[in-house]
């Protein structure tokens, strides 16, 4: 992974970009895998005229044309997927399960989004809201934002850029991505697929840090922003000082709640694997848990057991461990200050607690005794811990899973499907499962989007999914053979004027109201009131 690549410069050089280069290591050993520019404003403004200039062509090939292009990527994905899972795991020490699903993930995104494109993206006929329309035909276009900036960040290092550059693309927009700078290399290999299958150059990398992202932000058309709630906030004030539209997926601590009518079973199996997937560096990780009391020791006991059991450590390209390292140092550190900050108020650890002090490695971690005085409760961990706490009731659950100010998801188990279903109702998140976790994410019919700090808009999600890439544009063209002149059009009169007034209270008015031609006449003469 040292060889010169896109925007990979070789190792240990500082070139590449006016603003120097990066090194990415992996967290596990500390190697540096990978150098990559810090790229200026003017490199990444450059690097949006360019797109600027080849994204009508994109646009006027259409949906179908464009998906000729998406489906090679596609094949590209899966021919590479091995590869592929390598760069993500050198730069993420992830297992190689967990990197083997970045790739697999955009592959299904991109046949969904590839495949309905023309359809979500088909012009509309809407009905004219009032008979005096039904002169026009009326249309909605669906028309791309020029370019794109997507801004990302390091916990699927591949798929979380292919999930929202691929839609853009297949809306039409070109796209300027700019991964995480703890993880670029994944992105980078992910530009270099969409050159190697000669795709219209309408997809570019920028690559480095905060700045290089306040640099895209300024510079496109449309923003979809992926990252922490702080960041995202300063993100959404750069672009209403443009006035530039944007879409923010935010952090979240998502509460899982087990009902004493669930199985308990596969509650601490779902639970386990919803907290610590990826060493729980997932938005929509399960971050705390509600268990109603009379299957509170239970829950407790299996789930503490079968933490215990999960195997953690380095993996090649054979799965052995379910646990791979953190991500970086501060992510780390961040857990290992709320697992301290629980313990001094009072939780006690059942399983893990501390980092291996190998690498970035944290145990997995059950703790109890905990209480939303604690950082672990409220806070964003992003990390494999998993707070238990005792309810009295589903009441008391459905309370405090919604004292946050995050609202990504949330899962409930109940062995009543029904329950579950109002319970979900009754929850602020912008996803609820119900006896599983994640089932939301890779649903792409779905929105995914969060609530209140969480984000604002959806991610993804069915037709949206597009259409959130694009300006609506209405269209009318008469449907009749016209005229020199519209009735309506200068010089006024008030013979017109009163037809004008009395037929759109006839269309729109309710009641007598509709034919209170009178009224018009005492209006239009300055009688009325
Ligand atoms: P982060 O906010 O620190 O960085 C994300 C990206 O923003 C990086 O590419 C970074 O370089 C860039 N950036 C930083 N400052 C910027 C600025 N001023 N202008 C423009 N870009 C800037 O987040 P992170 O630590 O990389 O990722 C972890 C966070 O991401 C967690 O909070 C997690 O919940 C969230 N996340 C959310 C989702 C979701 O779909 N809701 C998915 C994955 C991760």
């Amino acid at each position: 992974m040292t060889e010169e690549v896109g925007l990979v410069v070789e190792k240990g050089s500082a070139a590449g970009g006016s603003g120097g280069g990066i090194s990415v290591r992996n967290p596990a050993t500390g190697e540096v895998v990978g150098v990559v520019a810090a790229q200026s404003g003017q490199e990444v403004a450059a690097a949006v005229r360019e797109l600027r200039l080849y994204q009508p062509e994109w646009e006027a090939m259409g949906a179908e044309g464009r998906k000729k292009w998406l489906l090679k990527l596609q094949d590209w994905l899966i021919d590479n997927t091995d590869r592929l899972a390598d760069v993500v795991q050198s730069e993420t020490s992830k297992p190689r399960v967990d990197a083997l699903i970045d790739p697999s993930f955009a592959v299904d995104l991109l046949g969904y989004y590839a495949r309905r494109a023309g359809k979500f993206l088909a012009d509309e006929h809407p009905s004219p809201h009032s008979p005096l329309g039904r002169i026009k035909r009326l249309t909605t276009a669906y028309r791309p934002y020029p370019v794109v900036g997507i801004i990302t960040p390091w916990n699927f290092p591949l798929a979380m850029p292919a999930l929202d550059v691929i839609p853009a693309l297949a809306a039409g927009a070109a796209v300027l991505l700019k991964p995480s700078e703890v993880t670029p290399l994944s992105a980078v290999e992910l530009a270099r697929g969409w050159a190697e299958i000669g795709a219209p150059p309408v997809f570019t990398v920028v690559t480095g840090g905060g700045e290089t992202g306040a640099a895209v932000v300024d510079s496109v058309d449309y923003v979809q922003f992926t990252g922490s709630t702080a960041t995202g906030k300063r993100i959404a004030a750069a672009c209403a000082e443009r006035l530039v539209p944007y879409s923010l997926e935010l952090g979240g601590k998502d509460p899982a709640i087990v009902l004493a009518d669930a199985d308990i079973d596969r509650a601490a199996y779902g639970v386990a694997f919803g907290g610590l997937f990826n060493s729980g560096q997932v938005c929509i990780s399960v971050e705390r848990v509600y268990v109603e009391a009379p299957v509170y020791d239970e829950f407790v006991d299996k789930l503490t057991a079968h933490v215990r059991e999960l195997r953690q450590g380095a993996d090649g390209r054979e799965p052995e461990h379910e646990l791979g390292a953190m991500a970086n140092h501060t992510q780390k550190d961040i857990v290992a200050r709320h697992v301290q900050d629980a313990i001094a108020k009072g939780a006690k650890v059942l399983t893990g607690g501390k980092a291996t002090g190998v690498g970035t490695f944290f145990e997995p971690t059950v703790l109890v005794d905990v209480d939303h005085d604690m950082a672990c409760m409220t806070e964003e961990t992003f990390g494999p811990t998993l707070p238990v706490m005792k309810v009295a009731d589903e009441a008391e659950a459905v309370a405090l899973a919604n004292d946050s100010i995050y609202g990504l998801s949330a899962s409930v188990w109940t062995g009543d499907k029904a329950r579950g279903e109002r319970i979900a109702r009754q929850l602020n998140a912008g996803a609820v499962n119900i006896n599983d976790v994640f089932a939301n994410l890779f649903n792409f019919a779905l929105p995914m989007g969060g609530w209140q700090q969480s984000g604002v808009g959806a991610r993804w999600g069915g037709a949206e999914g597009l259409r959130k890439y694009c300006r609506k544009q209405a269209i009318t063209a008469p449907i009749l053979p016209t005229q020199q002149k519209e009735p309506f059009w200068f010089p006024y009169s008030t013979g017109k004027l009163v037809f004008a007034l009395s037929a759109m209270r006839a269309a729109g008015a309710r009641g007598i109201r509709r034919l209170g031609v009178r009224d018009v006449i005492n209006t239009v003469g300055g009688k009325g009131n």
